[in-house]
């Protein structure tokens, strides 16, 4: 079945993995699929985690002061424990497992575990647990529970809690940084059958309330006795079972905190609602017509001879829904690039937007307004990081939480070498072109002016504007230089020799920072006249600034090398070749080979060998034709080879040490090696369902692979580009794909595709909305509303 993960033995190595891919969450939170019984150890890590709820804990490293902001780990609501009369609490590893299974179900939202076991005794008990995390309800989450004595009668100990004692320890390189977030505020019992644990955050001072309902199905069992801590709200009950009969239990949690809208206080607003939630069944069929609904509009259709594609292909749809989703509308959240689904990263939010936003645009654009407004309040944390660096404009941090700062730590963990060492990557200035792209490929795809005019075009000016400054002018060269950064390749922070950290004229950096000054004109051109007065007004950008930035978009300086090669930075082509062979033969794996050449003391900034995909990045974000113009602008030829030349020249020497790269790479080699494309997409989705990096899934999903791999099938194999007013469409199926169907809404209009190796059929629903430009191959032509149309394609060689 294409519609669930399903897992048919229980192996405690594997059961963090597991834990982050059955994560359950809605867009506001996120609780991992660790086992209610389980607390946090060695195999076991419980996780629950509100979009930016995060705190900050100083911490004295390697004789420095270091504070880092963590994704907080909230109060377990899970938590639920038995023991049979006379044994211990039941735990997996201590009993014969007669039957196991797990699955994931995601068409309906809901995570079940069936499992027999015999305990030492020889009595024979069934445990079945369904769980959800509910989409359309942002606010509940609930787990229901049944224990069968199947032959066996006695007494049984049922115990449940909110338990607030967690820290945030689900990532071994973190464990000698501060951990502890939370501090108890209240708990207590609430009637009959509830009860209630608040907490707050240390320094953030986010209170968070949780109340739990527990209703008990069983012929004998003893009242719900309270047992209360400081940090931790206990049920626990004795029930009398009778050889074949069932005990059910019912947990429905309601969670608050002080930030949420539409409250009088978090706490009551928990309480009130655990009081009128409905039961599990009724909480289960409305998740499961939120998530219908959701599935409605993001489901892809693949004809490609095996169920494992698709199925992936949803699984990173759904989390990726469960991180970012209708629900995320109201909040003031980003999009962490791992997840709501663990600790790895810190639950910062980076540039992997980039990579996630083109798929939601195509389906649910409201959910990357929201994400896009995450930077939009961010706008003055980012003027102020700019002018702390004597800059203009704004510019956003590498890594960003709560506030907009900078929040890249500076000292970093080397597993392999225990050494910590000095962390320069926040240099990654690129985050900028990609914010101000997302910007206006948001507004590609919807022509949301309302958008664009209030605060879009802010921000993309403001980035323009950073640029504009950032950018030196280079009299010898009579170019514009951009100095001192980092490109999406980690493994490259400084030049060989040179004291100071950066690069220079990193081509990725520098143009894109002269795309987005170009397209700034075209920002402040799609803005009604009196908008633009007052931005330009309030921004107080003259003719002169603007002229420097047309000259800059002009003018900015690359390097090349190797007839053709464009340099990563300016230098490159001065660094060693890395001995591949070795490396291949000394290392089952090296794709941190940062780390692998540290420990060996040495430095891979020596080597021309890559994380991931960096100059290639700009095969990924343009097409031909669009970068054929901004080379044009540029003054730098763009021959036809340009592209397969630099793909071969930089495929080759990357590690693939970020799972991005695979998808960037599989969508570069999609038009000239539709083989080798199909097989880079096939490990990119192995990225988290096969651990590819081993171990570091565990610690929380990649969603940037998540989403990029989806969005290959989406954009990247039909060829789609949103550009000039123009919905473009030019179909390359890899050979493996019979049929691709898809639904997608462009300025309004819903659009369902079918794609086949040699036709392209496209229907537009009808509505009100306007007629579209829809380009095939070559051609432009006029799309109205309830129109269908096919185009043959030439099938490819
Ligand atoms: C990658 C970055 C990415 C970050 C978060 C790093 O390993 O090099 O490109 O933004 O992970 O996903």
């Amino acid at each position: 079945m294409s519609w669930s993960l399903d897992y048919r033995e229980f192996k405690p190595e594997e059961e963090r993995l597991r834990e982050a891919l059955c994560t359950l969450g809605n867009g506001y939170f996120a609780t991992r699929g660790a086992a209610p019984e389980a607390s946090a150890g060695e195999f076991h890590y419980p996780g629950t985690y509100l979009a930016g709820g995060y705190d900050r804990q100083a911490t004295e490293i390697a004789g420095r002061r270091v504070e880092n902001e963590d994704l907080v780990n909230l109060p377990n609501w899970l938590a639920l424990a038995f023991r049979i009369e006379g044994a211990d609490w039941f735990d997996l590893k201590a009993v014969e497992i007669l039957e196991f299974r797990q699955v994931l179900d995601l068409a309906g939202g809901l995570l079940a575990r069936t499992v027999a076991f015999r305990d030492a005794a020889g009595r024979r008990t069934r445990l079945v647990q369904r769980r959800l995390v509910h989409m359309g309800e942002l606010h509940l989450a609930a787990l229901e529970t049944e224990l069968t004595a199947e032959n066996w009668s006695g007494s049984l100990e049922v115990r449940s809690a909110l338990d607030g004692r967690v820290e945030n320890a689900g990532v071994a390189r973190y464990r000698e940084l501060a951990r502890r977030h939370l501090e108890p505020l209240e708990a207590r019992t609430v009637g009959e059958d509830t009860v209630f644990l608040k907490m707050r955050t240390l320094q953030s001072r986010l209170e968070v309330a949780l109340a739990a309902r527990t209703r008990i199905e069983a012929r004998r069992a003893a009242k719900l006795r309270y047992v209360g801590e400081a940090d931790r709200a206990t049920q626990s009950f004795h029930v009398e079972l009778a050889q074949g009969e069932r005990l059910r239990i019912e947990k429905v949690v309601a969670l608050y905190t002080s930030r949420d809208r539409a409250i009088a206080e978090c706490g009551e607003a928990a309480l009130a609602l655990a009081a009128r939630a409905p039961d599990f069944a009724a909480l289960a069929a409305s998740q499961a017509l939120a998530w219908g609904h959701l599935w409605a509009r993001f489901d892809i259709g693949l004809d490609c001879g095996d169920e494992r594609t698709p199925l992936i292909l949803r699984l990173h749809l759904f989390h990726l829904l469960q991180t970012a989703s209708p629900g995320s509308i109201a909040l003031d959240a980003g999009v962490p690039a791992r997840g709501l689904h663990g600790e790895a990263y810190r639950g910062h939010v980076f540039w992997d937007e980039l990579f996630i936003f083109p798929l939601l645009n195509l389906r649910l654009p409201e959910i990357t307004r929201a994400l896009l407004l995450y930077r939009y309040f961010r706008l003055p944390a980012a003027r102020e990081n700019a002018r702390a660096e004597g800059q203009r404009g704004a510019m956003y941090p590498w890594q960003s939480g709560s506030s907009g700062r900078e929040e890249s730590q500076v000292l970093h963990l080397n597993p392999r070498s225990g050494r910590w060492v000095a962390d320069d990557t926040y240099l990654q200035r690129h985050v900028n072109a990609a914010i101000a792209y997302n910007v206006w490929q948001y507004y590609q795809v919807t022509r949301d002016l309302e958008f664009l005019a209030f605060y879009g075009a802010e921000m993309f000016l403001e980035i323009a504007r950073f640029w504009g400054s950032f950018a030196t002018f280079n009299e010898t060269h009579q170019r514009y230089e951009i100095l001192g950064v980092v490109g999406p390749d980690e493994f490259h922070t400084a030049v060989p020799g040179r004291e100071r950290p950066g690069l220079d004229n990193h081509a990725y950096t520098s143009v894109m920072a002269a795309w987005v000054l170009a397209r700034a004109f075209d920002v402040l051109a799609a803005l009604p006249e009196e908008r633009r007065r007052e931005l330009r007004e309030t921004l107080a950008l003259g003719d002169e600034e603007l002229a420097r930035w047309d000259d800059a978009s002009r003018r900015m300086r690359l390097a090349f090398h190797d007839g053709g090669i464009i340099s990563q930075y300016e230098g490159y082509e001065r660094l060693a070749e890395l001995d591949w062979a070795r490396y291949r033969a000394q290392y089952r794996d090296f794709s941190r080979l940062d780390r692998v050449l540290e420990a060996e003391g040495d430095d891979v900034n020596r080597y021309k060998a890559s994380k991931q995909a960096d100059v290639l990045m700009l095969f990924y974000l343009f097409s031909a034709e669009e970068l054929e113009e901004v080379f044009g602008r540029l003054g730098y030829p763009f021959p036809a080879d340009t592209i397969p030349k630099n793909v071969a020249y930089y495929a080759a020497r990357t590690t693939h040490g970020s799972t991005l790269s695979r998808v960037v790479d599989s969508w570069v080699l999609a038009r000239s090696d539709r083989p080798g494309s199909w097989r880079q997409f096939l490990e990119a989705l192995e990225s988290d369902v096969g651990d590819i990096q081993g171990g570091t899934t565990a610690e929380g999903i990649h969603l940037g692979a998540m989403a990029g791999t989806v969005d290959l099938v989406q954009r990247g194999y039909t060829g789609l580009e949103a550009r000039g007013d123009v919905l473009w469409l030019n179909p390359r199926l890899p050979a493996e794909l019979g049929c691709l169907r898809l639904s997608l809404r462009y300025r309004s209009l819903t659009l369902d595709l079918e794609v086949r190796q040699d036709a392209l059929e496209v229907h537009a629903r009808a509505s009100n909305a306007a007629p579209i430009a829809l380009g095939v191959v070559d051609t432009v032509h006029t799309l109205a509303a309830g129109e269908k149309r096919r185009f043959a394609l030439k099938k490819a060689a």
